[in-house]
């Protein structure tokens, strides 16, 4: 493919793509497909001859969209939403014809510098405290990572290596691994499974402190087990705080919890990779409030933010304590400017504050996305989709046969049918089968719980109400057969 052609195939993608969304409410959201459909649909071997544009696009229609969940149609509710916007596919394109991988600043002074500024305009939207911003002179600063999931694990790596040092100032002579053994972190019970995860990957113990009736922690909870912790020679070390649980978008009680995790020297991270988003809104910054204790916090603009994945913003209060944990400096890394650059937040080399080496320019899409929406778009955005929520619950509420299950806060409704388990778990399996809409279900207080999260750009009123239509129709077939 020469310039040519690609200026070509190039126009006729953005038509293809536009043709895609535009028209995306006439495909069943949820895929018919079995385990293992597409190996026979396609050639065992990679082809030897070059095959023609035209037979790709052909296959994308054959192979690829019968297994695809359409995440951005109307109609899918499930989990949390992904991100899309016209401006951020657009970006991406131009941050893949430029194609950096901006690991230090030398690499491409651009791709360092402008994510610096981006998380910094993110950060005063979200009116985060002046001390996680980098600014020209603060000692914190806001990294791009690809999901919650690695902010978590990297604060937690973080806090291990700063709690060592720290217990080691006191006892040079007690070892690391003796150290480790005894550290523990803390989450929630209703902490996404990455929290767990990154405590397995970073071989720590991990506690889970349990909830209250709405399923969030408390201040008293965590200290009742730290005493007891401590009391058994373990040593707390860090405490990561939901806000915007995944089940049900539970909101830690950080204002309690922060104080608390200062005061033992462990390290806070605020996971709050859905509700984050929501935070440029001032009726729901007060949910934020407490944050000022936190050594580090992370949200997903790609959930909830019209930035496409992959983007998780990531702040931390002192850059000294994330790139102390992972700093390596080989020579073909280092660049003349080093030296110089050392003393400017603004050249921060990010390849110190994560996992991989490599990144991509993402900072783009976040350039693009905040510029054409504007504060006041992406504010309209976000109460769009709680004003739908709001719509779902009243016609929930308004229906004797079911009940809401947790505070419909923001985008996320929790519902259910009154009844047993087994009930609810048949609705749920007409729904999945029937592909008109698509929802996922989670576990409160053991009850099995339908989950219905306001996930496209494109869902409207209309879509609400046909939703909530077709879950009635398919309750009522499922009663009158209980009934029989
Ligand atoms: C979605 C979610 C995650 C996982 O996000 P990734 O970016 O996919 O790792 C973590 N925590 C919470 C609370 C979530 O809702």
């Amino acid at each position: 493919m020469d310039a040519a052609e690609f200026r070509r195939r190039g126009k006729e993608m953005v038509d293809h793509v536009a043709d895609y969304l535009e028209k995306i409410e006439e495909r069943p959201v949820y895929p018919d497909v079995e385990p293992g459909y597409l190996r026979s649909l396609i050639p065992t071997e990679a082809p030897v001859e070059p095959d023609s544009y035209e037979d790709i696009m052909k296959d994308v229609e054959r192979v690829i969209m019968p297994g695809i969940t359409h995440w951005h149609s109307p109609n899918f509710f499930a989990y949390f939403p992904a991100a899309s916007s016209y401006p951020a596919m657009l970006a991406d394109m131009l941050c893949a014809a430029i194609g950096c991988i901006g690991f230090s600043w030398a690499a491409s002074p651009a791709c360092t510098e402008l994510e610096t500024v981006m998380l910094d305009w993110l950060g005063k939207m979200l009116q985060l405290p002046e001390c996680f911003l980098a600014g020209t002179h603060g000692h914190g600063g806001g990294v791009i990572q690809g999901t919650a999931s690695e902010a978590t694990l990297v604060s937690l790596l973080a806090a291990r290596c700063k709690a060592i040092r720290r217990v080691q100032s006191l006892d040079p002579k007690k070892s690391e691994a003796e150290i480790l053994s005894k550290l523990v972190a803390y989450t929630s019970e209703q902490a996404h499974s990455s929290v767990e995860r990154a405590a397995l990957i970073g071989a720590v113990m991990m506690k889970k402190v349990p909830t209250d009736n709405l399923y969030a922690v408390r201040g008293e909870m965590l200290k009742k087990i730290l005493e007891e912790d401590k009391a058994a020679g373990l040593i707390p070390f860090y405490f990561c705080a939901t806000l915007g649980t995944t089940p049900s978008c539970a909101f830690d009680h950080i204002a309690d919890l922060g104080p608390l995790c200062n005061q033992e020297n462990m390290w806070m991270h605020i996971d709050a990779a859905y509700a984050g988003s929501a935070f440029i809104c001032p009726e729901f910054r007060p949910l934020l409030n407490g944050v000022e204790y936190a050594d580090s916090f992370n949200f997903n603009p790609h959930k909830w933010m019209l930035i496409n994945f992959d983007c998780s913003a990531m702040w931390v209060k002192k850059r000294t304590d994330i790139i102390g944990a992972f700093k390596m400096e080989p020579l073909y890394l280092k660049h003349e400017n080093q030296e110089k650059n050392k003393t400017k937040p603004l050249s921060v080399i990010l390849q110190h504050w994560q996992i991989p080496l490599g990144r991509r320019f993402r900072s783009l899409k976040m350039w693009f996305v905040f510029r054409m929406y504007g504060l006041q778009g992406l504010q309209a955005h976000i109460r769009k989709q709680v004003g739908l929520a709001k719509e779902f619950e009243s016609l929930v509420r308004a229906d004797k046969r079911f009940e809401i299950c947790a505070p419909v806060v923001m985008g996320l409704v929790c519902f259910r049918l009154k009844g047993t388990n087994e009930l609810n778990q048949s609705l749920l399996k007409k729904i999945t089968k029937s592909r008109e809409i698509h929802l996922v279900p989670c576990q409160l207080s053991g009850s099995f719980v339908l989950r219905l999260a306001i996930c496209s750009r494109s869902t409207e009123s209309r879509h609400i109400q046909q939703a909530w239509q077709h879950i009635t129709q398919l309750a009522f077939e499922l009663l009158q057969e209980h009934h029989h």
